[in-house]
């Protein structure tokens, strides 16, 4: 990742990771005529069947289709301060990884004539028209109503959108033909650079509207306006010697824009790079005083090849088997409905947490979160199909660099390959038929949540939600785009999102390397991303090479910690051991609690308060490196480490990093400020959580529902008997060897 040695905490999200605030602006808007347009970015190579390009056009064009779209007539209630609207707006950009968020106003000299539209819009319709879909997710066919109606709409007029917000994702290093795992992702940067700037534009020109305003996303393949023109109105880039540059970036980067009638204060364009002087180049850039980016750690690729990822997984100890049991012969297939939001939506938890899940009302309360939910609906159309005849490139080990480093080029935060044995898959799908597992091999993957965000949330509050659906959008998309690859070169190969997904995850995470059984439960966790993270995995029958599970020592360290236990609002998560759970080792949470909690809290939007307050969710700076090699290396001092964590007060709230309101679902449509008692909670230090006085329920194999998608209620005295008859890996193994079992 390159160096951090300073702290970013003090800094407000909105002004993001670069210190373009320290930068010379001028009031004057330079000549945009002079600003050479933006070329229109095409995704077909079929000189180049092997390209990624080819595989990201259908996800572009799916953005392009769902770039405009309903605007709430019942208008929210949110700040009128133009400043603090920008402000919110830009620190939304950030939260999505935006390298650089600039507002401005929508000058008469940016409008293109005659507008952009992508012809791949058209074949995609053709195409979902045609195509067998496969997809199992709920409301499947509202979806392809949206798109439908998306796809098919005459373009509306812009009336009144007289703003601009635009979002800048930078170039890193450019692959070199022959390092390891270039095959795919050579000459694909503008191509990368817009689908990432496109799925931010495209989700928060959607918020916009939730919010009761006009917003379009506009993007380097549709479009009505000329982005390079609005990246000078926005004060993100400067016209030097006739070619667009940014700060820092140079002309390496790609943007994407929404234009709303929300009036935002706007920002002043750039002066010159000339007259930038050490606002660009002084000792704060090339140390990163008090800002993430720097000169030390722009680019993670600068010094890192593109397969090992930008954290240092190569330095991990690599074991032959997790370092939690897992019974293989003996591990229970449950089927897809035993999944807790499912059981939710049919009734088995209550009609309290059914209602509360009822259309997805816990996604929709929050604004953020239902702007995202669009295009993670849209792309479950996309994360299956037919392969091409394709290659079908034969080199396992070739393929397996390929498929790492093209993950890693797109923006997944870790990857790691693994057989995908059969006991991974869930035994019935969502309607209730059998699976017969297709694939065995697995790609894995992991999306961070973002820490900065999570610096300055409860966990539990407006905004939780959001941080978990970004997560799983980003999956979508990348792990979707690099499922289409495969299927392009010939293979099977399926993106199981949270959309739709036929394997467990955890257990393909561990056997894959990317992390270890934390006291959580079901949640994996990295060394480098903590527990902050989501995933998700591509099966495949393409041959690759695997990675070994890893051991960093986390065992000894929740063993000495509890602290996720102690602060889980639920009381969900155990203070006590490891135990055996349809055939792994693992500390088992009560997730009827937990999900009862995520969906009917009132004083926010979901909850990963345990991702919050975990002493391995880490901000990534120097200071904290010995601290995570002694986690890693002291199994004794795992305890004192805990207790320090809890001392210095890591996992409190930090306001500076709050960038989002709090606003809830109203019944007449509207966001408003939420009525309910916020969940805004420090740490609860005092708290000693006792296993004794915990009364856990657990539902293994023989307690599942059936397949089908119909009601079955849970039987919690059942459940809490279950848990006490559960025994710990040892004893599980001696009944075994006894044919106890
Ligand atoms: Fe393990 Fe402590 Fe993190 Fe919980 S909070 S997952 S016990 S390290």
């Amino acid at each position: 990742m390159g160096i951090r040695f300073f702290s970013d905490r003090n800094r407000p999200v909105h002004l993001g990771p670069y210190p373009l605030e320290r930068l010379q602006r001028v009031d004057e808007m330079p000549d945009l005529s002079a600003v050479p347009p933006m070329p229109a970015l095409d995704f077909h190579r079929p000189e180049r069947p092997e390209s990624i390009v080819n595989a990201m056009g259908e996800f572009q064009a799916m953005m392009d289709a769902i770039r405009d779209g309903f605007v709430n007539p019942a208008r929210a209630e949110i700040p009128s301060d133009p400043v603090e609207r920008a402000n919110h707006l830009k620190a939304f950009g950030y939260f999505n990884d935006a390298s650089m968020v600039g507002c401005g106003p929508l000058p008469a000299a940016a409008i293109l004539q005659p507008p952009r539209r992508n012809p791949d819009i058209d074949r995609l319709a053709h195409a979902l028209r045609t195509r067998q879909t496969k997809t199992l997710a709920s409301g499947i066919d509202l979806i392809m109503a949206d798109l439908k109606e998306s796809m098919e709409a005459p373009p509306r007029p812009m009336e009144g959108h007289a703003h601009v917000i635009l979002f800048l994702y930078e170039h890193w290093r450019d692959p070199e033909p022959g390092e390891p795992g270039s095959d795919w992702i050579l000459d694909a940067q503008d191509h990368r650079a817009c689908i990432r700037a496109t799925e931010t534009a495209v989700v928060i020109a959607n918020y916009i509207r939730a919010l009761g305003f006009d917003a379009r996303a506009h993007t380097p393949t549709t479009s009505e306006v000329d982005l390079n023109r609005l990246a000078v109105a926005a004060g993100l880039a400067s016209l030097e010697g006739g070619e667009l540059r940014a700060p820092w970036l140079g002309p390496r980067f790609g943007v994407a824009a929404v234009t709303t009638t929300m009036e935002i204060a706007h920002d002043r364009p750039l002066a010159p790079l000339s007259r930038q002087g050490r606002s660009l180049n002084g000792l704060g850039w090339k140390l990163g005083l008090g800002h993430a980016k720097s000169a030390l750690n722009r680019d993670p690729y600068a010094r890192r090849r593109y397969v090992d990822g930008a954290h240092p997984f190569e330095r991990l100890k690599r074991v032959d088997r997790p370092t939690t049991y897992i019974d293989e012969a003996n591990v229970a297939r449950v089927p897809k409905r035993t999944d807790m939001f499912a059981r939710a939506q049919f009734g088995d938890l209550g009609p309290k947490v059914q209602e509360g899940a009822k259309g997805g009302h816990y996604v929709r309360k929050s604004a953020p979160s239902l702007a995202q939910r669009r295009a993670l609906g849209a792309f479950v159309l996309l994360q299956d199909g037919e392969s091409a005849p394709g290659p079908r490139p034969t080199d396992a080990e070739r393929n397996a660099a390929n498929l790492k480093a093209a993950s890693y080029f797109l923006g997944i935060d870790a990857v790691g390959l693994s057989r995908c044995p059969d006991w991974a898959w869930y035994s019935h799908d969502a309607v209730g038929e059998p699976i017969d597992p297709p694939h065995d091999q697995a790609v894995s993957m992991i999306v961070d949540q973002g820490y900065e965000t999570m610096e300055g949330a409860s966990g539990d509050d407006w905004i939780s939600v959001a941080q978990s659906m970004r997560a799983y959008l980003r999956f979508s998309l990348l792990g979707g785009i690099i499922a289409q690859q495969i299927r392009n070169l010939g293979y099977k190969a399926k993106a199981h999102t949270v959309m739709d997904g036929e394997v467990l995850q955890p257990p393909l995470l561990l056997l894959s390397g990317l992390g270890e059984v934390s006291r959580i439960g079901e949640v994996i966790l990295n060394p480098y991303l903590g527990p902050r993270l989501k995933s998700g995995v591509v099966t495949t029958d393409m041959p690759i090479t695997h990675d070994k599970p890893i051991d960093f020592g986390l065992q000894a360290f929740c063993e000495a910690c509890n602290k996720c236990a102690r602060e889980c609002p639920s009381g969900a998560i155990t203070a006590g051991p490891k135990l055996m759970f349809n055939g792994y080792e693992i500390w088992k949470s009560d997730s009827q609690r937990c999900a009862t909690y995520r969906i009917t809290t009132p004083g926010g939007a979901m909850c990963g308060r345990c991702m919050k307050t975990c002493p391995w969710n880490l901000e990534g700076i120097f200071a904290e490196a010995p601290f995570r090699w002694a986690a890693m290396h002291i199994p004794a001092a795992a305890p004192a480490l805990a207790r320090l964590d809890d001392a210095v007060g890591n996992g409190g709230l930090n306001d500076v990093k709050k960038w989002w309101w709090d606003i809830e679902l109203q019944p007449d449509g509207a966001y408003r400020p939420s009525q309910h008692p916020l969940n805004r909670r420090g740490l609860q230090k005092d708290l000693d959580l006792k296993y004794e006085d915990q009364t856990l329920a657990v539902y293994p194999a023989p307690l599942a529902p059936h397949p089908w998608p119909y009601p079955f209620p849970m039987d919690r005295e059942a459940g809490i008997e279950a848990y006490r008859a559960m025994v710990p890996a040892y004893e599980y193994r001696e009944r075994l060897a006894r044919g106890d079992m």
